[in-house]
């Protein structure tokens, strides 16, 4: 290490305010520092432009920030400017005389940040300029928009690779995104050719976010249960439907809640009224789509409720991070019904961006795919039994904590169950059937219940018919989803949701080692749920 290990934070107390990195933050900057290229995951709003935004005052030369969205280059920029640091951005908002003054002003030398977007990077005026000045980083934000693993793949980052090379030479490359999955993560590498690149995940945990995953008979009911005690608080009631937002804001006002909803749907000014009200605590909640929340920095939502399951637990995090951005304890509940996975299987399978892009039909199925699968662990996220906070943090790769005592699961109580006598059951009647079930066969299989689809399919004569009479078939179904959402069972991702083992079950087996899942204690089932099965 060459730098002035202090400069980092009088950086950061001098330009940003701050007293004290973030955990992540001051590793990341160092190892940018130390020139080494870095992938980092961390959440959105977890604090990532600092850590390029310091190494970029640190380093001679130019830093360049590759970003998709144009608002948010706008809005770094600004902050930027205002606090001192040289910076400007080239997109395509600038008119054509603003994009060469930019372009000139940026050949003098006069930037020590420059946003840009990745369709402008192989431009002739953009490369003619790149040969001019020096430039000793590339951080590319939202990396995962070069996947078409990804969501939100963006053709046009291919190129950043091949712009790399034709720079005189080569800068630090810091790739940012909050991705999950390793498969993208993989791909980030190997596309932007990073060279051996630390990566490091940081900054998921927000420990004054308290969990809450529900599945009541009646949404509407249980969103009132929960705002009516935090009546003079202000959240956030994310929806799937625009019908859903008008609903929600209706009932809550007929309560005497001051609430509005805001989708796609209503005209821009409506819906710059609405984020304005909002904002300025003119009304309590906004019932909202996910158009709702890009960019909205308002400190004090005290909470977020999902009245339906989100399609990731990328959208979901994202969207509950938007609570408690103060450091004050807030909540996030996930009121789970049985119709949103269907809901947002059709969503996904009728998404418009599929056919944007140019993207071929390989890719097209590829994003699809990986669509259903993060829809699927997101469903696992709704039937967990074990900490909420550990389950989100294991799903982005963080360490994780065991109990956080701040989620409902937590606060509920839960113990580890062996449940191996059962995994085995599992395990073989489901490597043996002839073909693959979902739930709902399974469990009439397993209490022996001689319904009309059992019989017609011959099930009830069966090796494994009727082997655990001694359950319910609700026991059964529950053990079965929570198998699932343990990661033993795995659903197929067609319309089915056929379930089949997964190597984690497998191997446990063949290992002989025990197989555990997590039990609320306060379930129900629980007498039985409690005995090791
Ligand atoms: P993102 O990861 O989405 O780019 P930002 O970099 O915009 O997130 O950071 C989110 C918020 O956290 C900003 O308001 C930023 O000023 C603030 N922030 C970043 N680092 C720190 C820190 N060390 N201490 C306090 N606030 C910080």
């Amino acid at each position: 290490m060459d730098f002035n290990t202090n400069a980092p934070a009088n950086l950061l107390k001098k330009y940003f305010g701050y007293d004290s990195f973030r955990p992540g933050q001051l590793p990341l900057i160092e190892s940018i520092l130390n020139r080494k290229d870095v992938l980092a995951i961390m959440p959105t709003g977890g604090g990532k432009s600092i850590c390029y935004q310091i190494p970029a005052l640190m380093f001679e030369g130019v830093t360049l920030v590759i970003s998709p969205l144009i608002s948010l280059m706008h809005d770094q920029v600004t902050s930027l400017v205002s606090s001192g640091i040289p910076a400007a951005y080239l997109n395509s908002s600038l008119t054509l005389p603003q994009y060469r003054t930019a372009l000139a002003r940026a050949g003098a030398g006069r930037y020590k940040i420059i946003y840009v977007a990745p369709e402008r990077l192989l431009t002739p005026a953009f490369a003619d300029l790149c040969r001019k000045i020096k430039i000793s980083m590339v951080a590319v934000d939202e990396a995962h928009c070069i996947s078409s693993w990804g969501q939100n793949f963006r053709p046009a980052y291919l190129s950043i690779a091949q712009f790399l090379t034709t720079l005189p030479e080569r800068p630090v490359v810091a790739a940012f995104t909050a991705t999950a999955t390793y498969r993208v993560r993989d791909d980030i590498v190997d596309q932007l050719k990073l060279k051996s690149p630390v990566i490091q995940t940081s900054g998921f945990d927000r420990p004054n976010l308290y969990f809450d995953v529900q599945h009541p008979k009646d949404k509407m009911q249980a969103l009132w249960n929960f705002v009516s005690h935090h009546q003079s608080e202000c959240g956030i009631v994310y929806c799937i439907t625009r019908a859903q937002t008008e609903e929600v804001a209706e009932y809550l006002n007929s309560r005497g809640i001051r609430s509005a909803a805001y989708h796609a749907g209503l005209s821009d000014s409506q819906r710059l009224q609405t984020q304005e009200d909002f904002i300025y605590d003119r009304i309590q909640v906004i019932a909202a789509t996910n158009a709702f929340g890009m960019g909205i920095d308002k400190s004090n939502v005290r909470f977020v409720v999902h009245y339906s399951m989100p399609q990731s637990m990328e959208n979901y995090y994202q969207e509950a991070g938007r609570a408690g951005r103060d450091g004050l304890p807030s909540w996030c509940l996930l009121l789970y019904g049985s119709k949103d996975y269907q809901t947002n299987r059709f969503l996904i399978e009728q998404n418009q961006k599929y056919q944007k892009d140019g993207m071929s039909q390989e890719q097209i199925d590829q994003v699809l795919g990986m669509d259903l699968v993060r829809l699927s662990k997101m469903r696992n996220y709704c039937f967990t039994e074990e900490c909420l906070r550990t389950y989100i943090l294991q799903y982005f790769g963080e360490k994780v904590i065991g109990q956080c005592e701040n989620c409902s699961h937590c606060e509920r109580g839960y113990r580890e169950q062996n449940v191996s006598g059962l995994g085995k059951i599992f395990f073989e009647a489901l490597t043996t059937l002839p073909t693959n079930y979902g739930v709902s066969i399974l469990k009439e299989y397993f209490h022996g219940s001689k319904t009309k689809r059992i019989t017609q399919r011959g099930l009830d004569q069966r090796n494994h018919f009727g082997v655990l009479n001694y359950m319910t078939t609700e026991d059964i179904g529950e053990y079965l989803e929570l198998f699932c959402a343990e990661g033993y069972l795995q659903r197929s991702l067609d319309s089915f949701q056929t379930l089949k083992a997964t190597s984690s079950l497998s191997d446990a087996i063949a290992k002989d080692e025990p197989i555990i899942i997590h039990r609320l204690l306060s379930k129900q089932a629980s007498q039985k749920a409690r005995k090791d099965l």
